[in-house]
């Protein structure tokens, strides 16, 4: 695993559970808004983690921590994720894979081995505008297999999906809520712009929490938990 970095305590990335998080490096989308651009972008890549570093870390943090997050970058890019996974189980960790969905061959070994407890997949855009979102051609036929894949896993998840003005509009935001219709959970995270990938995004102007209130009213109509986080 190419681990680009560690954080070990986080209150907030495995819903309820006290845990730490892994950054993979290396991702396959470049979203203009993405507010890890030293794992996207080869020219702004940190130093490595061994592997064998973060184990040992979690080794001696058994009992303390019960959670442990893999985020990116992109995680399902990493030819030994599964391996990796099968590490955590053996430590006994509750494990939760934060990925972008294109690789939907990759989750469903992860669900049938059941080597994942919690699923959380980005989605980027009504389907058509995937290509201008994620700055990249994507399979959106791959997207619409890691949703379906997701609902009918049996573990829990969310969708979750970055709420930039310059980027998606109310409508936008609709279709996608379409799409996963009856979901488990449908986050909105704003889009912060403090440090991002592509420069024009840090002079967004967020939505206001009153125009968030509009948008979550109207996303619920269509799928039914919708929060703000
Ligand atoms: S926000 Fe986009 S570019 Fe950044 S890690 Fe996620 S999928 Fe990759």
């Amino acid at each position: 695993m190419k681990i680009g970095g560690l954080q070990q305590v986080s209150l907030i990335d495995y819903p309820g559970k006290i845990g730490a998080v892994i950054f993979t490096r290396g991702c396959n989308f470049r979203c203009p808004y993405c507010h890890n651009p030293e794992l996207v972008d080869p020219d702004r890549y940190g130093p490595i983690i061994p592997e064998e570093s973060v184990l040992s870390f979690l080794d001696k943090r058994r009992g303390k921590l019960e959670a442990v997050t893999v985020t990116g970058g992109e995680p399902t890019l990493q030819p030994d994720l599964e391996k990796f996974f099968e590490e955590l189980k053996k430590r006994g960790y509750l494990t939760k894979l934060d990925t972008n969905g294109s690789k939907p061959d990759i989750l469903e070994k992860m669900i049938s081995k059941r080597l994942v407890d919690y699923l959380a997949m980005d989605i980027k855009a009504p389907l058509e505008k995937y290509r201008q979102i994620a700055s990249v051609e994507v399979d959106t036929a791959k997207i619409k297999k890691s949703i379906a894949l997701i609902m009918a896993s049996g573990i829990k998840y969310e969708f979750r999906t970055t709420v930039a003005r310059s980027q998606l509009g109310l409508q936008d935001l609709v279709s996608v809520a379409k799409l996963i219709k009856r979901a488990r959970l449908y986050v909105l995270q704003p889009c912060i712009p403090i440090k991002t990938l592509a420069r024009p995004v840090l002079s967004e102007i967020p939505y206001t929490p009153e125009e968030f209130s509009i948008i979550r009213a109207t996303l619920e109509k269509v799928c039914p938990h919708v929060i703000v986080r």
